[in-house]
């Protein structure tokens, strides 16, 4: 049995089989195999079960995204079963004497080279292709064989975790993440937080862990590998108390969310997309306080259509049934990054070219947004949201495309809520120090406290060298909020709070006294936070 130090990032127990996720499949050597008949028949075996996968990624697909995005694992399967391919793995194998994964290396780069030089650009796509496939074999010959995703719940651990790698995952099979990068308000931890998985960061992780079983205690920070029998046993009893006690925060659901003193609070929760629904709804939210839109774009390999996007806002409006769905527009750069935007490299991603900055930038990509947003709005209460606001300037462009759109719907007979609420998120300092004039001109405020914390401190929120003096409870982040507050109502308008700061119980009493009107949370957080308001008091 060993022990390992990290920082927890989403408190809670979890017991399970350690998996290793790997984003490069180490290096490939060069090698002289013992016996070239086995290793022309490991190259077999390690292409069908390359074949099986697909076969498996397609049908999911096929019931995921739909025939036409499914059928790129069609063409996958064609290519690597044609001869070409093997023809080519064997040959090498033979004629060079060296082992499969060098051949389906050379094999990978020789095809995927000859399709990136011809002229036909349906052929010329076909490299990226190649290049898949042959990774996809080498995955399974080194022993990954699983598509470096998990099949079966376990403990995940990596290096470091982009969110597009997350979306990607089947949540069914995360028990846990534990990795040696990140930081507490990395969106990789705040979609653990929605998932309510326990959640470790800074752990000097060790790829030799895989297969074994491992306990996280999120509560204390530790990792244990090969635990022994009374440990096990021990935490299989905190796992039961875990249950339990959800159990009695579920008696909180179908109350209300009201102070002691009688003001009631918009306790609504954060989402990523329609698949987080189910979630919110199950935890009692009174509504989406933030939806983040750009994850429809981290997921998707192309700008998403003006179709697709409304289908997903239509949905999530649906399901809500009448409650309110506050959408915010895309939001990428700095950390979310997307491979078609191609935003280029910038030395200050986090105070570079992002969220409304590209929008007002490239107003096509915007106009097709709230195209979609308002074409939803006919289907639900829907709100929108902008973030990273920094100027009156900026929302005065936002409300001119925003009115150009909407007559545009208007002038084609399209249906569309003409009384939309439109906010802004107050996340950057100059915001927030003048939102007293931007109050004047939206309906309401949402404070991001991750990049408000951020900017204000002068702390990068990814970077894990900087989490002893990432103070969230900085008292200037706090008297932001509390401005912030005081602005909106002598305008008229409501202020909550979307980021994680929403959800940390130690400060719910802080921010009813505040004035705070709304909190949008992780799902996982809703019911602890409506006991937290219930027991506190504004005065
Ligand atoms: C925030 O910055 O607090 C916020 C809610 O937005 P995001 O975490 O997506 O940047
Ligand atoms: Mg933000």
């Amino acid at each position: 049995m060993a022990k390992f130090k990290g920082k927890a990032i989403v408190k809670g127990v979890a017991i399970g089989k350690i998996f290793f996720y790997s984003k490069d499949k180490g290096q490939v050597r060069r090698e002289k195999p013992a016996d070239l008949e086995a290793e022309k028949a490991r190259y077999e075996a390690a292409k069908e079960t390359a074949l099986e996968q697909l076969g498996e990624i397609y049908e999911k697909a096929l019931k995921e995204v739909g025939e036409e995005n499914a059928a790129i694992f069609e063409v996958h399967q064609m290519l690597l079963a044609d001869d070409d391919f093997n023809d080519s793995v064997i040959n090498i194998i033979e004629t060079e004497n060296v082992n499969a994964e060098y051949a389906v290396a050379r094999t990978g780069d020789n095809l995927s080279d000859m399709f990136a030089a011809m002229e036909d650009e349906y052929f010329k796509a076909r490299a990226a292709d190649m290049k898949d496939i042959s990774e996809r074999v080498l995955n399974v010959l080194m022993g990954g064989g699983n598509d470096n995703a998990p099949k079966e719940p376990v403990i995940l651990i990596a290096e470091d975790l982009a969110p597009s790698e997350t979306v990607q995952m089947d949540k069914a099979n995360l028990l846990s993440f534990v990795t040696r990068l990140g930081s507490s308000n990395s969106h990789t931890a705040i979609l653990a937080r929605n998932m309510d998985i326990p959640a470790l960061i800074g752990v000097d992780i060790e790829k030799e862990w895989a297969g074994k079983q491992g306990i996280v205690d999120g509560n204390k920070g530790i990792l244990i590998i090969d635990p022994d029998e009374a440990t096990l046993a021990e935490y299989e009893e905190k796992l039961e108390k875990q249950k339990e006690e959800k159990a009695l925060l579920a008696a909180l659901k179908g109350q209300e969310d009201v102070t002691l003193d009688g003001k009631h609070i918009k306790l609504y929760a954060n989402i990523g997309g329609v698949g987080d629904v189910a979630d919110v709804l199950k935890n009692d939210a009174k509504g989406i306080g933030l939806f983040r839109s750009e994850f429809l774009y981290l997921e998707s390999d192309d700008f998403p259509t003006e179709e697709q996007q409304f289908e997903a806002y239509r949905k999530v409006a649906q399901m809500m049934a009448g409650k309110k769905v506050i959408i915010r527009t895309l939001d990428i750069g700095a950390d979310k990054q997307v491979e078609y935007f191609n935003l280029g490299k910038e030395d200050n991603p986090a105070l570079g070219y992002r969220a409304i900055r590209i929008c007002l930038q490239q107003p096509d990509i915007f106009k097709t947004q709230l195209r979609a947003l308002l074409r939803a709005s006919a289907y639900g209460n829907i709100a929108i949201m902008y973030p990273m606001i920094i100027s009156e300037n900026e929302v005065m462009q936002i409300k001119e495309i925003s009115r150009a759109v909407k007559a545009e719907l208007k002038s084609e007979g399209i249906p569309f809520d003409e009384n939309i609420e439109e906010g802004i998120m107050i996340e950057t300092p100059a915001a927030a120090i003048i939102s007293d004039k931007l109050a004047k001109l939206v309906d309401f405020f949402s404070i991001g406290t991750n990049d408000l914390t951020q900017y204000t401190l002068a702390v990068d929120r990814q970077n894990a060298k900087l989490e002893s003096i990432a103070d969230t409870h900085h008292e200037a982040v706090l008297r932001l909020i509390e401005l912030v507050c005081k602005n909106a109502h002598a305008a008229g308008i409501w202020a909550g709070i979307c980021g994680e700061l929403g959800s940390d119980l130690e400060l719910t009493e802080r921010f009813m006294k505040m004035g705070v009107d709304e909190l949008s949370v992780s799902s996982s957080r809703v019911l602890p936070v409506r006991k937290k308001i219930r027991e506190s008091s504004t005065k």
